[in-house]
């Protein structure tokens, strides 16, 4: 653990300027020990009981998370952007009728919305998302396997 960045934190926790460590345990999963935040980047899909990252902000009880609003998703759909993903859990943010409005946008100009991804950040440059979504029948979302392609130097043997 020589890298601050090597410690995992909870985004909703903060002590002094910094957000609080959380405890890795044995089997990967990463614990706020202050709020209950759990994150297990083993299983993409494990969903975290805990109060403050989704609960809290749906019933008012706290600030929601990062969303990008209508205009965002208008501005890049005018850019030629065709995807739009998110760290958070969704894209539509925890305001109900903004929430709406975004996902109108995202439909009316036929954009793609993923959401509950993880380490979004880290990707370099130039980096080719794809999303590979199971079909199911009439339903307009759903689950899937997030997956990016990019140039990796050392890897390759080339610059
Ligand atoms: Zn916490
Ligand atoms: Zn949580």
């Amino acid at each position: 653990m020589s890298h601050k960045e090597e410690i995992p934190r909870c985004p909703y926790c903060a002590t002094g300027r910094e957000f609080r460590p959380m405890k890795v345990l044995e089997n990967g999963r990463q614990i706020c020990e202050s709020c209950g935040h759990i994150v297990f980047p083993r299983d993409r899909a494990f969903w975290c009981p805990c109060e403050k990252c989704l609960a809290a902000p749906l019933n008012g009880k706290s600030e929601g998370w990062v969303a990008p609003g209508p205009e965002a998703i208008v501005y890049l759909a005018d850019k030629g952007i065709r995807c739009v993903a998110t760290d958070g859990p969704t894209l539509g943010g925890a305001e109900p009728r903004r929430a709406l409005m975004t996902y109108w946008a995202l439909g009316s100009k036929g954009m793609v919305g993923v959401e509950y991804l993880t380490n979004l950040g880290k990707l370099p440059e130039k980096t080719y998302f794809l999303f590979a979504a199971v079909k199911i029948r009439n339903c307009h979302g759903g689950p899937g396997r997030a997956l990016a392609l990019y140039w990796q130097k050392d890897v390759a043997g080339a610059d």
